[in-house]
């Protein structure tokens, strides 16, 4: 079941040229538009469905510093501070609050091997800490079981991604953007080598400027362009509870359970880094590339094999601007749950917390994430179509860096000083000999 997603308006008649065409309306094309729009780009973002269908209105809300790649904490902790004035800047309800996030270690072993990440956090001046098993107890109303100590981030945040990347938008819209959904972009259109144009199936738009901000649909996009982007696709599964009062405040994951309180006092709960991976034609194409994130991983991957791999050996991966293309057939991506992971998951957050026994899950779905071998994103001008960039493969972890990440691109498109380094997250890794491979602590 797809979760409910406020609605943004659309604009009917598709702009003649714009300085700018964004492909895919979620958190990361929906910021990237409002901060073109508000440097006076003139801006239109195609989505195929409707504004944060897929991964975007799918994930569990977690904004956070900790725990991540070193490589993008600059560019967390600016989002994190965009974040912040996020409902102020939108002049709309993000549910962005700072909530703290905490993880759980149930051994000292395990603790041990969370604090190994504190290195990174001292060279930001973040303010993640080690609390002891008492001060867990004590910040996570409820809690019935003991562990060992937690890695905690007071200042990490929570966001509604039911609403947020909708409001995002819709404030973009405000500032002079185009918002048009319902319209698939089939390919980018070039003259004299540069981008001049997109091609969508309501028609053309002219455009000096293309971002593919497209999700898990970026690789596809970018192959019959003849980019190799190596991008894989991984299957989170997500419930939401009925309202429950009394619960913890503070966001946590430990054992086999992750959550957040959300706005409607319920929670969101999932199980943190357990993901389900389909078996499909990618998987043998990129196998060199993702074996040391398999290594890394190993234990937090469920395989299976069955009608994915037909349905996606069918799908074109080449087509022209004037026939129908793939993404035309799903306007959402909307892949049921892995009951697997919901039952692990519930039975792992009731071990902990007892409240969460009876509790009624309300709904449940699940979200196709975008992963790249290193476990960081693209967000890159691609050299050999001068005009075009990817913003994408945020592994898993897009949400919270989202509005960073938008700001960023916005600076590279329109040739502003960029708000972080953007080198860690060029394309060209793939290819230069860098070997890029994920953090062993991030996730
Ligand atoms: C279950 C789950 C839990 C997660 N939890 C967290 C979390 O707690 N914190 C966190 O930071 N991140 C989390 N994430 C990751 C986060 O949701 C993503 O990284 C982020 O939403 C990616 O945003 P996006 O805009 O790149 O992609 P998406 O939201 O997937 O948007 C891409 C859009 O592009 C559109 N599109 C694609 N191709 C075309 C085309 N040719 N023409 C027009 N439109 C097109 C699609 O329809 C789609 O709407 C989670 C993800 C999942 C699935």
């Amino acid at each position: 079941m797809a979760p409910r997603v406020d609605p943004v308006a659309s604009d009917e008649t598709l702009p003649a040229r714009a300085d700018v065409v964004i492909i895919g309306g979620g958190i990361i094309g929906s910021s990237a538009a409002l901060f073109l729009a508000q440097k006076g780009v003139s801006v239109a973002l195609c989505e195929k469905g409707h504004v944060a269908g897929e991964q975007s209105s799918r994930n569990w809300g977690w904004c956070r510093k900790m725990v991540r790649d070193p490589r993008e904490l600059p560019l967390v902790i600016e989002s994190l501070r965009i974040w912040e004035r996020m409902n102020e800047t939108v002049e709309a309800e993000t549910g962005f609050r700072t909530c703290g996030i905490m993880y759980l270690g149930e051994t000292e072993a395990d603790l041990a091997r969370l604090e190994s990440w504190l290195e990174h956090a001292r060279e930001y001046q973040l303010d993640t800490h080690v609390i002891g098993g008492a001060e867990v107890s004590q910040r996570l109303t409820g809690l019935g079981k003991k562990w060992a100590g937690a890695l905690y981030t007071p200042s990490d945040g929570k966001g509604e991604p039911q609403m947020a990347a909708p409001a995002i938008a819709a404030a973009a819209r405000r500032h002079g953007a185009s918002i048009i959904q319902g319209c698939a972009v089939r390919g980018v259109e070039t003259a004299g080598g540069r981008v001049c144009g997109v091609m969508t199936e309501k028609g053309r738009i002219q455009c000096q400027s293309v971002v593919l901000a497209g999700g898990a649909w970026s690789r596809l996009f970018a192959g019959n362009l003849g980019i190799e982007l190596p991008q894989l696709k991984v299957l989170g599964s997500v419930m939401r509870t009925e309202k429950l009062d009394g619960g913890p405040e503070v966001s946590a994951s430990g054992g086999r359970f992750g959550y957040r309180k959300r706005m409607d006092g319920g929670y969101t709960i999932s199980t943190l880094g357990v993901r389900t991976i389909d078996i499909v034609p990618d998987s043998f194409r990129l196998a060199l590339d993702y074996m040391p994130a398999v290594r890394v991983h190993w234990k937090k991957l469920r395989f299976r094999f069955g009608a994915k791999f037909a349905e996606e050996w069918r799908m074109k991966r080449r087509w022209s601007l004037d026939e129908p293309a793939p993404f035309e057939a799903v306007r959402t991506l909307d892949p049921v749950p892995d009951p697997v992971i919901l039952d692990r998951a519930r039975e792992s957050i009731t071990d902990s917390f007892p409240m969460f026994r009876g509790v009624k899950i309300a709904e449940s779905w699940g979200g196709m994430m975008d992963v790249m071998p290193d476990a960081i994103p693209v967000i890159s001008a691609v050299d050999t179509v001068p005009g075009f960039f990817i913003a994408t493969g945020f592994s898993g972890h897009g949400f919270g860096i989202g509005p960073g990440a938008g700001r960023l691109v916005a600076d590279m498109v329109s040739g502003s000083p960029p708000i972080v380094d953007p080198t860690p997250f060029r394309l060209s890794r793939f290819t230069d000999g860098s070997h890029p491979r994920p953090h062993p602590l991030a996730s």
